[in-house]
């Protein structure tokens, strides 16, 4: 660059040290990158280096001068397992440890590629992670939070003080199919079963009630709110959500949104995966051997684990629908190892002839597909916004979080599939599985098909996402 040239602003991105979290923010730094501002990517020690022996995450930066990737500790010893039942240790530490690391970091200002120290024009952190916002007032830096979750999701932690007050918080029985009413945008579908799982504590003092409690005062803190979703798909919910977080973005679903700028600039390089497994390319040799539309694929993302009886359950009905499939069992997901010295002879042979398992999946791959017509998936946010896109219709088996609330959504407010929460029964899931690739298979093509024309159309010139996307960048560059 010309020395007489100011430089670019310059963005530090700061992801939750999670799977899915860690593939959006990866994305969205790409995605800066093309706009012509320069990024440090801040990522935890552990997540570095887990990204790098299964990804060439730096080399995809090459052509980005401006880009440079640091790493911060999360505060953990080495050994320790970091998975998301963990998930609240991981957090604590992060806001213990690593705010103190991280307000040095910022104030000390970064090298960069140049040999010069930078300081920070503006931070893009995860929303979750309050201390970054305490971080920014503190030394005087502007900051937008993203929220990998959904915006459903994100509406009800936002209401949670509201439903505490309303004494609809705690529950006043057992009955998991009470109407919930203090949420507004959502008072006719939503039940007290699809409420983010911890709700079912039903204890004040729980620490995620007492973590997401705070979600809107934190969230409003910032400059602007980062979501990955498109108005078409969420547009009442982020109605609600402006009235307390006015300046919002939604630029998703921020996959394409890449895939879009890196098919712009006629280049396939940056388009590999972030994942922190080891992807088994071998199911895409089987897919393709696969009849169009004739497969459903299983996935319950990076965090879920189900129990040896549950993984017989669905099996057994994914066996018994007749239906082909390709199931991704990620070695630590079912509790005990001895399960694969241990299959049944029926579920073996059923599985030969019509099934594929592989640890991890190169899922977005997998979605786009012409052999897959169907999702059965956990409902982690990432994988709804991949299957929308791709317009596959999906069978929903929430785990934590949001999915709870997300598959609720895809059920009753979408029409994009079929609910199966709170049940794990061989007959539900062949019943449910038939009714998604055979039954009802057309209906839900038809609004599959529909909500996947919107999702690309939103990040087409001009589109919805597209649009705020380039607010934001304008936005930023005021922070120069
Ligand atoms: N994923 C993948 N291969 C797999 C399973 C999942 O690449 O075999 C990716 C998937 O494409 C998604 C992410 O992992 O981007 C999972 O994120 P999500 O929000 O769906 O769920 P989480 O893992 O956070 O529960």
């Amino acid at each position: 660059m010309d020395e007489q040239q100011p430089l670019p602003p310059h963005v530090l991105i700061f992801p939750l040290p999670l799977q899915g979290p860690v593939n959006s923010m990866v994305k969205l730094a790409q995605l800066i990158c093309f706009s012509g501002l320069h990024v440090t990517l801040l990522l935890t020690e552990n997540i570095h280096s887990r990204l790098v022996l299964h990804t060439n995450i730096s080399s995809r930066f090459d052509q980005f001068p401006g880009f440079q990737i640091k790493t911060i500790s999360d505060g953990l010893p080495e050994d320790h397992p970091r998975e998301g039942s963990k998930f609240l240790e991981v957090f604590d530490s992060l806001k213990l440890k690593t705010k103190p690391l991280f307000k040095d970091m910022l104030t000390s200002g970064f090298f960069c590629s140049d040999g010069k120290r930078r300081p920070v024009s503006c931070i893009i952190a995860d929303g979750i992670l309050g201390f970054t916002c305490d971080v920014a007032d503190e030394i005087g830096l502007p900051i937008f939070c993203v929220r990998t979750i959904s915006p459903c999701c994100l509406w009800i932690f936002f209401c949670l003080p509201k439903l505490i007050e309303s004494g609809e918080y705690p529950f006043k029985d057992n009955d998991l199919d009470e109407p919930i009413k203090s949420v507004p945008g959502t008072e006719t579908f939503l039940r007290r079963r699809d409420l983010p799982g911890f709700c079912r504590s039903g204890n004040l003092t729980d620490s995620n009630i007492q973590l997401y409690k705070t979600e809107g005062q934190e969230n409003s803190r910032a400059y602007g709110l980062i979501l990955n979703t498109f108005e078409e798909l969420d547009g009442q919910i982020l109605n609600q959500m402006r009235t307390i977080c006015p300046n919002i973005y939604p630029i998703g679903p921020l996959h394409a949104n890449l895939k879009n700028k890196l098919s712009e600039q006629k280049t396939s390089f940056g388009q590999s995966s972030n994942s922190l497994w080891k992807e088994d390319r071998s199911c895409i040799d089987w897919l393709n051997n696969q009849l169009p539309k004739s497969v459903i694929y299983v996935s319950f993302g990076s965090i879920a684990t189900m129990t040896n009886d549950q993984l017989m359950e669905f099996w057994y009905g994914l066996v018994n629908s007749g239906q082909r499939f390709l199931w991704v069992i990620r070695p630590d997901s079912v509790a005990g190892d001895d399960w694969k010295n241990k299959i049944p002879a029926d579920l073996a042979e059923g599985t030969k002839e019509r099934g594929y398992i592989v640890e991890w999946a190169p899922q977005e791959e997998v979605l786009s597909h012409p052999a897959v017509a169907g999702f059965w998936t956990h409902c982690g946010w990432n994988s709804i916004l991949e299957s929308v896109y791709e317009g596959k219709p999906m069978i929903c088996w929430p785990y934590f979080m949001d999915q709870q609330v997300n598959s609720r959504f895809v059920e009753a407010v979408w029409g994009l599939g079929l609910d199966m929460k709170d049940t794990c029964d061989r007959e539900i899931v062949e019943k449910m599985v038939k009714d998604l690739m055979v039954v009802r298979k057309d209906e839900f093509f038809e609004r599959a098909n529909h909500m996947s024309k919107l999702a690309k159309d939103c990040l087409r010139e001009g589109g919805s996402s597209y649009s705020n996307f380039e607010r934001l960048v304008k936005d930023i560059k005021t922070f120069k």
